[in-house]
C-alpha cells in the first residue's frame, strides 16, 4: 500500500475487499504495510484494486505458499533476542530428551555458558520404534520450566498433539514440530491459532515447497512467528544419517523472509561432523543452528552418536559467530554500536 495513504484510502480498500468476499492478511512492516490476498484472483483484473487511492501496486504470487514465500516478515522475537537476516545467529541448544530433572537444569547451564541463548529438550518423543524412550511427556515439559527459571533461558520443546497445547503454553517459549509432523495438518493449523514461535523442521522427505506450504497453513491460520529449520532430508547415502541440505538454505536466504535455521545433529548423525556443518551452515545464510548437546553424550538416552558435550559447543559457536561477523561486516558494526551505546548509557 502508499506509505502516504489516508485512514479512510485504507478503509475504503477494505470494505471492497469485504464485499468481494475476499480474505485478506494485513501485513505490518517498519516503514510499510501491504495486504495479502489468499483467495484465487486468476481470473479478476488488477485495475480493480490499482484505481484505489490506498493501493501502490499489484503483484501476484503464482506459488501456492502466498504468504510463506514473501521475500519481506518481521524478525521472530523471544524477549529481546531477534531471529531474522541481519541479525546474529541464535544458537538453541541442549539435549534431545529431557532425561530428568536435575539433569536439564545442569544441561541449561552448561549450555548458557557456552554462547547458547534457547535451551532444547524433547518431552515428547516420535521415536521410529515403539519400543524406545517416549520421552517424560508433561513431566519433561515441567522440568523444562525449572532450568528455564535457572538458567534465564527461553525454552523449545517438540509438540506431537494438539491435545499437549495447554501444557506448552504453560512451559515452552518455542513449540518445535518435528520431521515426522511437518504434514500434521490439523496441528500445524491449531499451533497457526497460538501466538508463540513454531520452529518448523523439514520432513525428511519435504521438498520445499512442501515445506513452504506447511508454514502457510501456520501463517494463514494466523501465526507469522514461523521458523524453518533444514534438519537433514533422506537420500542414497547411507554413510550420514540424513543429508542436510544447505542447496536449501542458501536458496531460501535468497527468495523467503522466513528466519532459517540448521540442525546439524539430525542433519549428519554423527557428532564428529556437527562442527563442520554448522560453521557451512552460518556460511550459506542460516540464521541460527539447533544443536542437541549433552553433558555426557555417551549417557544420552536417544541420539548418542550425534550428541557433542557442552565444551565442544562453545567452540563451534566461537567460529560460528567469526564466520557471521566476517560475512556480515555491516550489520556485525551496527550490532557492536548498538551494545556499545546500551553499556555507555547503563
Ligand atoms: C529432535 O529434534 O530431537 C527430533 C526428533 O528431530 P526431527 O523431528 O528433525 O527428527
Ligand atoms: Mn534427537
Amino acid at each position: 500500500m502508499r506509505k502516504s495513504a489516508s485512514k479512510d484510502q485504507i478503509e475504503q480498500l477494505i470494505s471492497r475487499l469485504d464485499l468481494m468476499k475476499l480474505n485478506f492478511h494485513m501485513l505490518d512492516f517498519a516503514d510499510s504495510q501491504a495486504l495479502a490476498l489468499t483467495d484465487d484472483l486468476s481470473t479478476q483484473p488488477s485495475h480493480l484494486f490499482t484505481q484505489l487511492p490506498a493501493v501502490a501496486k499489484v503483484v501476484r504470487l503464482e506459488e501456492t505458499a502466498r504468504l510463506a514465500g514473501r521475500s519481506k516478515f518481521n524478525p521472530v522475537e523471544i524477549g529481546t533476542l531477534k531471529i531474522a537476516k541481519g541479525h546474529s545467529p541464535v544458537f538453541i541448544a541442549g539435549p534431545c530428551s529431557v532425561e530428568g530433572e536435575a539433569g536439564i537444569i545442569r544441561t541449561a547451564g552448561k549450555v548458557k555458558e557456552a554462547g547458547a541463548q534457547l535451551l532444547r529438550g524433547g518431552a515428547y518423543k516420535p521415536r521410529s520404534s515403539p519400543y524406545e524412550f517416549q520421552g517424560l511427556g508433561a513431566e519433561g515439559l515441567r522440568y523444562l520450566s525449572q532450568a528455564k527459571q535457572a538458567s534465564g533461558l527461553p525454552v523449545v520443546s517438540e509438540i506431537t498433539d494438539a491435545k499437549q497445547l495447554e501444557s506448552f503454553q504453560e512451559h515452552i517459549d518455542i513449540f518445535q514440530v518435528g520431521a515426522r509432523n511437518m504434514f500434521n495438518y490439523e496441528l500445524l493449523k491449531e499451533l497457526g491459532r497460538c501466538k508463540r514461535p513454531v520452529l518448523l523442521k523439514r520432513s525428511f522427505a519435504a521438498t520445499i515447497s512442501e515445506w513452504l506450504n506447511a508454514a502457510e497453513y501456520i501463517i494463514s491460520a494466523g501465526n507469522e512467528k514461523v521458523i524453518l529449520c533444514e534438519r537433514g532430508i533422506r537420500t542414497f547415502e547411507t554413510q550420514t544419517r540424513n543429508t542436510l541440505d544447505l542447496n536449501a538454505v542458501a536458496l531460501l536466504k535468497r527468495s523467503c523472509g522466513l528466519p532459517v535455521v540448521v540442525d546439524p545433529s539430525h542433519g549428519t548423525g554423527k557428532r564428529e561432523l556437527v562442527g563442520d556443518l554448522s560453521r557451512a551452515a552460518i556460511a550459506c545464510g542460516a540464521d541460527g543452528l539447533l544443536i542437541e548437546v549433552h553433558e555426557s553424550p555417551d549417557q544420552s538416552i536417544s541420539d548418542r552418536e550425534q550428541a557433542i558435550c557442552p565444551e565442544q559447543l562453545k567452540g563451534i559457536i566461537a567460529d560460528c559467530k567469526n564466520i557471521w561477523e566476517l560475512l556480515n561486516p555491516q550489520a556485525a558494526a551496527t550490532i557492536s554500536k548498538s551494545s556499545a551505546a546500551l553499556g555507555a548509557s547503563v
